[in-house]
């Protein structure tokens, strides 16, 4: 499971980010509480445009991450805070497909985050 070199930098540096990327693999060694949902591929390319998963906290219920178009959005409270959270870096390495990391660190673009409200 390869992860990107700018989310390794990410969880070295930040506690909190670290502390949900040792969440997330716990979720990776109980598969069945990320349970995919439903995608759409690109029919020439085989890549996927859009996913979504469940990911069950055992505290906490279910969660819901959402792919599309190399942007991923969960709807747990730390995901609010840093645009990441467990539920995303657990489906990550899962599926091997990161977030473009302009969808992260330029979110608080107005441009950007025009787009993505449609
Ligand atoms: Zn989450």
């Amino acid at each position: 499971m390869d992860i990107p070199d700018w989310i390794r930098e990410w969880i070295a540096k930040d506690r909190l980010v670290y502390n949900k990327y040792r969440i997330s693999l716990e979720y990776l060694r109980h598969p069945k509480r990320i349970r995919f949902v439903k995608g759409v591929k690109d029919k020439e390319t085989g890549e996927w445009i859009s996913f979504e998963y469940i990911v069950k906290s055992k505290k906490y219920g279910k969660y819901r991450v959402k792919y599309y178009r190399g942007k991923y959005e969960c709807n747990c409270p730390f995901f609010k805070h840093r645009q990441i959270c467990s539920h995303i870096l657990a489906v990550c390495q899962k599926t091997g497909i990161w977030p473009k990391k302009e969808t992260i660190f330029y979110s608080k673009n107005k441009k950007f985050k025009e787009e993505n409200q449609n």
